[in-house]
This record gives structure tokens, C-alpha cells and sequence, in this order.
């Protein structure tokens, strides 16, 4: 049965293997003993990988490298204090909790704070961790059409009554498409209908943005979720909101409870990177935003569609097959660039996502671009 189902997977060209990653530095990656222009990596502003950066950390700081228990009984440490301090100020929130990755927050969080008799709308492209926190949550929950605001306000309308607490959920960018949705919008909708909302800046926090807190900073969002797992470099991920939330979430978030938490030494590096080094991120940060706009000018001027308006920009090619052709042909070339297919994004949806890093070249992109274009276009 369980082979049958590996056979199925094949033939649909869904199949999954752990590439065999050897090493990662600015911006290149090597697989296999070759050496590739890494697209596909999340380190939006490359410090996960920068050696002056690490070294100069472990120097200074010889924080333990296990807790050896969950936050509530033995887990916690000062490195801990720190670090909410640092995120919970850089939202302009009360309070912070973090969690071990950005999957257990968005998991716990809603799980939480979704009961019997309460209800979640989430926008229908919405993480998996968002999804699966939705099914594991005793409440009720509705899908609105991606970004289609008068869609969920309909749902909102005939189904919001109904219930006790509302939570609206969305992504800030979009993980898979790289659009950005409209958070005055669901602020206003969450008014109108009494409902909490969450917006989850995984892929916004340090990258996208005026300032390091994503794109929801300084609107009316009553529950924040981000990664350090991506921009930041590092690993693990929070929550901010007001005090009573977070006080709640340590009471009732079961990721969160049940749960060894991260070593401290890896918690001192997310807080030394967004403190000591700020001005580097902002440095990165800010040569990101640059090469967003070239590779959008250069797109534009080649008449690609895309739904993107950030770092993240999706060449949609549809089937599976014809996804994986064309991610052979560019590793042919020196990119890295894995096909994204079901259950990740919808059937027929299968795309590259080509994820912009700081350290990228312009001129990697040109040429990257006019493979792309030759081969859709012949
Ligand atoms: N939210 C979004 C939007 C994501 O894209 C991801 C991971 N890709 C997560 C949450 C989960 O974060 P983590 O990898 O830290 O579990």
C-alpha cells in the first residue's frame, strides 16, 4: 500500500527527495559536488551563511547549546527574556513568546485561540502550518478566495453571527505567489465584524517593509507571527501581541508548551544579529529592496506576468512535468531552482519560485531570465 502510493506520487511527478546539500555560501549552494547560483533559499539577506558574522558572534558568547526542557519547567534562560524584549519593540507590541519554528507558532497559536463555538477565515493560499493549526482547532473554519476581500466579507456577513470568537487570518507576502495583501482592508473588516486578526510576516519581517516589522507595522493587527528562520539567518519564531494574548498562549498554546525549547546560544544569535548587527540588516535589507525593483524591471521589460510584488516571484509553468523540465534545465545552466508542486501550491499551479537574497547578482538574473524565456516562449 504504502509503495503503491510512493509508485502514485512518481508518476504524477510529486515525488519528494531530500537533496544531497554538501554546502552554502553567499548566495551558491552545492549539491552533489557542483556548485549552483542558489534561487531558492529563504535567507533573504544572506547571514545564515556569512563566516565573518558567525565567528565574530561565537567569540563573544558561549550561551549552552540544549535547554533539555520545555520553556514552563526548566527551559527557559535570560537569552530568552532578550530576545521576546527585542521583537516584542521592534513591532511596537506589548509582549512576545517564542516558539521553535514558525509551523508550532502559527499551530499553537490558532489552536489556542480557536475553541468549540469559535471560528477562523483564512485566505484560501495561506500556509500549511495556518491550515493545519485551523483543522486542529476545535472551531469551525472558512477558506476566502485569495485576496477576494468582498469574498470573506460575505462569509463574514452570513457566518460571523454564528459563532463566539473570529479570528481573520492572512500571510503578509505570500510565500508561494510573492503578492502582498491589504491590510487596511482586513483591519477594517476585523472592526466591522468583531473579529481578532493574525497576519503572519514570515516572509516580510527584516525583508519587506519600511521598517524590520514587516508590512503591518503600525496598523491595528492584533496578532503577529514571524520566522528567524528566513531573513533573520537563524532559526525559531514568535509571536507578539498584547500582554493577555501572550499570557493566554503560555497557558493554552500546546507547541508551545509540550515542547523542548530552542538552545539558547541559537536565541543569542537571533537577538545579537537584530541588535548588535541592526545596522547590517538594514544595510541588507535595503540592497534587497534594490534588487527587487531590477528584477521587476527586467521582468516587466519581458513581459512576464507576475502576481509578485516583493522578493518572492513565481514563474507559475502549470504540470508538474513540464515544472521539473525546466528546473533540470536551469541546474544544467548553475541555478538551483526546485520545482514547487502540490501539495505546496495548488494542482496545475506548479511554478519556480525564484526567492531574490541580498548577496544575488543583477547579471545572474538577466541570463537566468533568458533561459526562462526561451524556453516558454519557443
Ligand atoms: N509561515 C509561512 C508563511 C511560511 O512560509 C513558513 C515556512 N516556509 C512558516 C510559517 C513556517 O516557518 P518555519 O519554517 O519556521 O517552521
Amino acid at each position: 500500500m504504502i509503495k503503491q502510493e510512493l509508485e502514485a506520487l512518481k508518476t504524477k511527478g510529486q515525488l519528494r527527495k531530500i537533496p544531497d546539500i554538501q554546502s552554502k555560501s553567499d548566495g551558491k549552494i552545492v549539491i552533489a559536488g557542483k556548485e549552483y547560483i542558489n534561487i531558492a533559499s529563504n535567507d533573504y539577506l544572506g547571514l545564515s551563511t556569512k563566516d565573518d558574522l558567525r565567528k565574530e558572534f561565537l567569540v563573544h558568547n558561549d550561551s549552552l547549546l540544549s535547554t533539555a526542557s520545555a520553556r514552563l519547567l526548566t527551559g527557559s534562560s535570560p537569552e530568552y527574556k532578550e530576545l521576546e524584549a527585542t521583537v516584542a519593540s521592534i513591532f511596537n507590541k506589548e509582549a512576545a513568546l517564542i516558539f521553535n519554528t514558525g509551523y508550532q507558532c502559527n499551530l499553537g497559536v490558532i489552536s489556542a485561540l480557536i475553541g468549540r463555538g469559535d471560528v477562523v477565515f483564512s485566505d484560501k493560499l495561506n500556509h500549511a502550518s495556518i491550515i493545519d493549526g485551523m483543522q486542529l482547532s476545535k472551531g469551525d473554519f472558512f477558506r476566502y478566495k485569495h485576496f477576494d476581500y468582498a469574498n470573506l466579507e460575505k462569509l463574514l456577513e452570513s457566518k460571523r453571527g454564528q459563532y463566539k470568537r473570529a479570528l481573520i487570518v492572512s500571510e503578509s507576502v505570500f510565500s508561494m505567489d510573492g503578492d502582498i495583501a491589504d491590510i487596511d482592508k482586513l483591519v477594517e473588516l476585523k472592526k466591522k465584524y468583531n473579529c481578532l486578526l493574525m497576519i503572519d510576516e514570515a516572509h516580510a519581517f527584516c525583508a519587506a517593509g519600511k521598517t524590520l516589522a514587516g508590512i503591518s507595522y503600525g496598523k491595528d493587527v492584533d496578532i503577529i507571527t514571524a520566522t528567524f528562520g528566513k531573513a533573520v539567518g537563524s532559526f525559531g519564531a514568535f509571536c507578539v501581541s498584547n500582554k493577555d494574548i501572550i499570557s493566554y498562549l503560555i497557558n493554552k498554546a500546546r507547541s508551545f508548551i509540550f515542547s523542548t525549547s530552542i538552545p539558547p546560544l541559537n536565541i543569542a544569535w537571533s537577538n545579537w544579529l537584530l541588535t548588535e548587527k541592526k545596522d547590517f540588516i538594514l544595510y541588507q535589507k535595503q540592497k534587497l529592496t534594490d534588487l527587487t525593483a531590477s528584477v521587476h524591471k527586467l521582468l516587466d521589460d519581458r513581459g512576464f506576468k507576475t502576481p509578485s510584488m516583493s522578493h518572492i516571484i513565481p514563474i507559475v509553468i502549470g504540470s508538474n512535468e513540464n515544472t521539473l523540465k525546466l528546473s533540470e534545465k536551469l541546474r544544467s545552466e548553475g541555478y538551483y531552482i526546485p520545482a514547487i508542486r502540490p501539495p505546496t501550491v495548488p494542482e496545475g499551479t506548479s511554478r519556480l519560485r525564484i526567492s531574490l537574497t541580498a548577496d544575488c547578482r543583477l547579471d545572474d538574473f538577466v541570463r537566468l531570465l533568458d533561459i526562462i524565456n526561451d524556453r516558454l516562449f519557443v
